[in-house]
């Protein structure tokens, strides 16, 4: 008897990388072997020596085919052995390690928005819906739109065994949220493009089309982010770590950006709850600011922060590298 692994992989599309996958029909009980695929047509090589090479890293049970069938997430090699350039998950993994003590914990929240027939879906054939405001969190057939795929997407997410923590409409008709975490830097990641990957896989067989776009329509409507949370053991048994946090962030503002998605600009305008990008604050509860310190935390003197930057379209490898890298070690001093 066999079994059907999906192998699921991080493309070189620029600037925003894509997911791929293919299938493979392994014998009951086999391991996952290594496996390739052409780079030339993933933006990954060139078509002379087009071989790249795929290594699992993390697999869980493939909720739409059931059964033993998996879902398997993999790395991208060059064929001399060394991470391709595209591999940010290879990036994090030595910093991850060189702070691991500091035990840092993420929960991303994933806003994404459904397309159908070249617009958002619930927008009208022509013109535009009623202004944003009854939507977010919204009921009923005339303020939600797409609920069924999100309701299979969150069964899907928690019979992998993906660290999903919740979901909501968001405040723009068709666009919607769901968190992952708390969870590490790499698993949490390893969970988000997986939970991705099934999104794209679940609204397909809807006709819709699920996209990260960080402004996915133009003008009086919210853009989509991938508000970041996170803590280290001290911030969660402490106050003032949760400041040293949060000033780091203002000393490195560039480097955060430019690892935070494409196209961060058009969203982070000062308008519609973000903060200009180029300019960094932070604030208790303030939903203006580039990093929130949530009201409860500063009631209890300890938590988390939420840096509000990252882009829907962010690579979540990168995000948590560079938080990473900037706060444990502003931390470790
Ligand atoms: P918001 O109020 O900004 O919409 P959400 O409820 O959508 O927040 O998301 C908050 C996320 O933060 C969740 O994924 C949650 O698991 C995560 N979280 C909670 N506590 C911590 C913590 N101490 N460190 C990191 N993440 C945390
Ligand atoms: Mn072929
Ligand atoms: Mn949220
Ligand atoms: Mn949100
Ligand atoms: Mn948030």
């Amino acid at each position: 008897m066999t079994y059907k692994a999906e192998y699921i992989w991080i493309d070189g599309t620029e600037p925003t990388a894509k997911l791929r996958s293919k299938t493979k029909i392994l014998a009951d009980g086999a391991d996952l072997p290594t496996w390739g695929f052409d780079g030339s047509s993933t933006n990954q090589a060139p078509g002379d020596s087009s071989d790249c090479v795929l290594k699992p890293v993390f697999s869980c049970p493939d909720p739409i085919r059931g059964g033993d069938n998996k879902l398997v997430l993999c790395e991208v090699y060059l064929i001399d052995g060394t991470p391709h350039p595209s591999n940010t998950r290879a990036k994090l993994l030595p910093v991850a390690e060189q702070y691991a003590d500091q035990d840092s914990w993420f929960g991303i929240e994933q806003e994404y928005t459904f397309f159908q027939a070249g617009r958002p879906l619930g927008f009208p054939v022509t013109g535009f819906p009623a202004p944003q405001g009854p939507y977010y969190c919204g009921v009923g057939a005339d303020e939600v739109f797409g609920r069924e795929i999100v309701e299979q997407h969150l069964d899907a997410c928690l019979a992998a065994g993906l660290k999903i923590s919740g979901i909501n409409a968001e405040v723009m008709p068709g666009q919607w949220e769901f968190q992952v975490g708390p969870a590490g830097p790499v698993e949490v990641a390893d969970h988000l493009w997986v939970a991705r990957w099934l999104l794209y896989r679940i609204a397909e067989d809807h006709n819709v089309a699920a996209t990260l776009d960080p402004k996915p329509a133009k003008g009086d409507w919210n853009g989509a982010g991938a508000h970041t949370n996170f803590s280290t053991k001290a911030m969660r048994e402490g106050y003032a770590p949760i400041i040293t946090a949060a000033e780091s962030l203002g000393e490195k503002v560039k480097e955060h950006i430019a690892a935070y998605g494409y196209g961060i600009e058009e969203r982070l305008t000062g308008l519609h709850e973000t903060a200009p990008w180029s300019e960094y604050s932070y604030g208790v509860s303030d939903r203006g600011a580039s990093v929130r310190i949530p009201w409860q935390v500063e009631v209890d003197q300890k938590g988390y922060l939420e840096d509000r930057r990252p882009n829907a379209n962010c690579d979540p490898y990168q995000v948590t590298r560079v938080l990473v890298d900037t706060c444990c070690a502003a931390l470790e001093k």
